[in-house]
Parts: C-alpha cells; sequence; structure tokens
C-alpha cells in the first residue's frame, strides 16, 4: 500500500522526563465545567448535561510556542484547562473504574474565538469556527497520571505578562474526571491516545498580539506560550 503523498506526521505531546511522546488520536473537550464561568457565560451551572466538542488533533502546539494571532476574530479569548490523556479505551465505562483509563494529564489551554462563539450560540450553529482553528490547542508535557495524584483537586491559574487572570480548583468542576470519562463514552468509544480538555474555571479574558501566558495546575509541567 502506498499514499498518493506523504501523509501528515501524527499529533504527538511531549510527556516530562521522558524521550517518548504521547501519540494523540482525538482531541475532546468539555465545555461549561466550573460554576463561576458557566455563571460569567450567563447560564444554570446546574441545569445542563456536559457540553462536549472537539479541535483537530493537529490544533495541538508544544509549549514554548509563538503562535500567530488567529485570523477572523477581534476577540481571541484564554481558558485554562486540565487535559487528561486517556491510555486505554472503552465504551460505556463506570465513573467507578474511569481512572484506570487515564495515562496521564496535562494543562492546556482551549483558545476560542469569542466573537465566533457567540454568534453561533445565537444563530444555533456549530463552533468549529470558533474552537477548533489551527494552533488552538496549546499544552503543556504530560505528567503519567501515577506522578500527578493531586490534580483532581488542584490549584489551576493563568496569568497574561505575569498578571494572574485565573485562579481556581480542579475541584471546582461540575463534572469530575470521572464522570467526563464515563459520559464521553456513551458517545464515542475511547481510545488510547485521546485527550479530553476538561473546561475552564472563571477568569477567561481576551488576549492579543505581544501577550505572554503561563499557566499551569499545581503537580504537573506548567505551559507557556506568546501570541506573536
Ligand atoms: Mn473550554
Amino acid at each position: 500500500m502506498s499514499y498518493i503523498f506523504d501523509p501528515a506526521p501524527r499529533a504527538a505531546v511531549p510527556i516530562l522526563g521522558s524521550q517518548a511522546k504521547f501519540p494523540v488520536r482525538r482531541v475532546f473537550c468539555v465545555g461549561r465545567n466550573y460554576a463561576d464561568h458557566v455563571r460569567e457565560m450567563g447560564n444554570d451551572p446546574k441545569s445542563e448535561p456536559p457540553l462536549f466538542f472537539s479541535k483537530p488533533a493537529d490544533a495541538l502546539v508544544e509549549s514554548g510556542a509563538v503562535i500567530a494571532y488567529p485570523s477572523n476574530t477581534a476577540n481571541l479569548h484564554h481558558e485554562v484547562e486540565l487535559v487528561i490523556a486517556i491510555g486505554e479505551g472503552g465504551a460505556n465505562i463506570d465513573a467507578g473504574a474511569a481512572l484506570m483509563h487515564v495515562w496521564g494529564y496535562g494543562v492546556g489551554v482551549d483558545l476560542t474565538r469569542r466573537d465566533r462563539q457567540a454568534e453561533a450560540k445565537k444563530a444555533g450553529t456549530p463552533w468549529d469556527t470558533a474552537k477548533g482553528f489551527d494552533h488552538s490547542a496549546p499544552i503543556s508535557a504530560l505528567t503519567p497520571a501515577a506522578d500527578a495524584s493531586g490534580v483532581l483537586n488542584a490549584r489551576i491559574w493563568l496569568k497574561v505578562n505575569d498578571e494572574l487572570r485565573q485562579d481556581s480548583s480542579t475541584g471546582g468542576m461540575i463534572w469530575s474526571v470521572p464522570e467526563i470519562i464515563a459520559t464521553l463514552s456513551r458517545w464515542w468509544e475511547l481510545k488510547a491516545g485521546d485527550l479530553i480538555f476538561t473546561g475552564s474555571p472563571e477568569g477567561v479574558g481576551p488576549i492579543v498580539t505581544g501577550d505572554v501566558i503561563e499557566c499551569g495546575v499545581d503537580g504537573l509541567a506548567p505551559l507557556r506560550f506568546s501570541i506573536g
């Protein structure tokens, strides 16, 4: 078998303390998963089931990158999120067994064209242009779950040019990591290599060309990138 042109390289994320990389299959995201962020976006945190959307795997960008300001937006927003890396797939996973499917964790930013998302919400149209654009998923190196035992109740924070913009706890999720895995696996059969961005706490806001973004979840490798 041959291809008519060379296939694109597989998306992969560095692993803390290893030369090997985590090969990425799909990138799922959870919307509206911290009560204070749901309120700041004008919604009721208890009224809705988990909201899922996805980004292309090649939207991932490694820490240290300079990301060009995206086209077709005048309101690019940061959303810092805990990222789950799935190591063992499955469908209809029980929440009680969900953590056995986790290979590790990272820190990601769900970059968002907020103006396009507001239009899509109003029109009832898909979020792809708001969420799934090129370079929209900067991500830190991953930490194996065995070395990241505290991340489900850890400080999650983001600074823009050294100014703290988001400062919360992953313990504030409406839908916990096991509940996210259990529910997502009822919509898709999860596979090794899937990443899940788990939603952002309150404090999202705009970033502009020249900004330096640093963020982290305590216990994980931090993420740093700039808009150039
Ligand atoms: Mn998000």
